[in-house]
């Protein structure tokens, strides 16, 4: 495969990098794009959402016939919406499988829904495994759908998604994932992994700016999910059938978000597609994190669990320490990173995806050594019970 050519620019004079999940820091060329306007029925916007469909099923790779990409306006959680209510129909029963933020909304959604669901909820940061999945699967007959969260960015724990697609099938169901955060950088190739249905959204690995989510569907799935949906605008199979018969969103499209993310998508490809992306977040992920441990900080997950999309931190136990204060200097500095979601400790996260590479991740590093001294902080160490709330991972 020939060298991508590469390479990050930097943002903005004075614009800081968003070390956050998404939205994040986009390229140049992607904003500029958003300096045109396009009518949303004519041939050049059906063009863009031909070539936008494609060129996001083509990260499947062999086998992507079978399946269809159906593009969703609003924020990704409107199209985790709309995968669940034209998926799961009305007399479906569905398994959660919950460790964070991202899992419990599935839940509450199907709540809003009126899904019957079970949750297994793993609490903060320990994975749900394929051996415990079996097991719920083969004492209650009535489940027909499992939904789980490839990259659940709350913690920055790596699910493993493909032991779960394997006890899935092998019991019969159906997998559903929501792969937001993690698809465009992390391979979901159908040659690999078995699943109905994923969803991701334009603001997060492929670099776009938020706007619009995705779905990418079974076509059978597709077709089987006509009449499920409780929602008009958020009807799958509707915008499906009248993507495939027009070419065009049935509600405006939102044109400009369109335009960058094809531009982002392009970018996607040059860069190497999934694997070329993949790589540079893992690199940003390695040298961030090594940098931090240098500093004493501690990840909460330990090695195998740590995705390169977003990490986790334990915030200092230093007496000098104040979250608030860090944040500050650090955006000062030039970098926004992101408060913590866990329950038990205080916590903070540093996110690896959006236009940036080692040499940004070096200054992120550089940034906390000198946000630390001016705080007064001599040793970044965490207090010794989130260690042993970290030791509960050790399985
Ligand atoms: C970002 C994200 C979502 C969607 O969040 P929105 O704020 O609605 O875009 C859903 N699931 C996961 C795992 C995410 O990271």
């Amino acid at each position: 495969m020939a060298a991508p050519e590469f390479k990050i620019p930097r943002p903005h004079l004075g614009e800081p990098y968003l070390l956050t999940p998404g939205p994040l820091t986009t390229s140049y060329v992607v904003k500029q794009a958003m300096l045109r306007d396009w009518g949303s029925w004519d041939d050049d916007f059906r063009g863009m959402t031909r070539e936008l469909r494609a060129r996001l099923l083509d990260l499947l790779g062999a086998g992507k016939e079978a399946f269809d990409c159906v593009p969703m306006q609003g924020s990704g959680t409107f199209s985790v919406e709309a995968m669940l209510g034209s998926f799961i129909p009305r007399n479906g029963k569905v398994l959660v499988l919950a460790n964070g933020a991202y899992g419990k909304r599935t839940a509450q959604t199907l709540e809003y829904l009126g899904r019957a669901h079970v949750v297994l909820d793993k609490g903060d940061y320990l994975p749900p495994r394929g051996a415990e999945v079996a097991k719920i699967l083969a004492d209650d007959p009535a489940i027909t759908h499992v939904v789980a969260i490839h990259c659940e960015t709350s913690s920055g724990i790596l699910n493993p998604v493909e032991e779960i697609s394997e006890v899935t099938y092998a019991a019969g169901r159906k997998l559903l994932i929501d792969s937001m955060s993690a698809f465009g950088a992390i391979e979901l190739k159908v040659a690999d992994i078995r699943y109905e249905a994923l969803v991701s959204s334009a603001n997060k690995c492929i670099e776009g700016v938020p706007g619009f989510g995705f779905i990418i569907a079974r076509k059978t799935e597709l077709e089987a999910a006509k009449g499920n949906s409780h929602s008009l605008s958020l009807d799958v199979h509707a915008q499906w059938a009248h993507m495939n018969k027009t070419e065009q969103w049935r509600f405006t499209p939102p044109t400009h978000v369109v335009a960058a993310f094809l531009v982002a998508l392009r970018a996607h490809e040059a860069e190497g597609g999934v694997a070329g992306r993949g790589a540079r977040y893992t690199r940003n992920r390695d040298v961030m994190v090594a940098g931090m441990r240098d500093l004493g900080f501690e990840t909460l997950l330990k090695d195998r669990w740590l995705s390169p999309i977003i990490v986790t931190f334990f915030c200092p136990s230093d007496d000098n320490f104040a979250f608030d204060r860090f944040y500050e200097l650090m955006k000062d500095k030039g970098f926004i990173i992101y408060p913590g979601k866990l329950t038990v400790v205080d916590s903070f996260r540093v996110g690896c995806i959006g236009q940036m590479d080692e040499h940004v991740m070096r200054q992120v590093v550089a940034a906390a050594k000198e946000a630390l001294a001016e705080m007064g902080v001599a040793n970044a160490a965490p207090p010794a019970r989130a260690l042993e709330e970290r030791a509960i991972l050790a399985a």
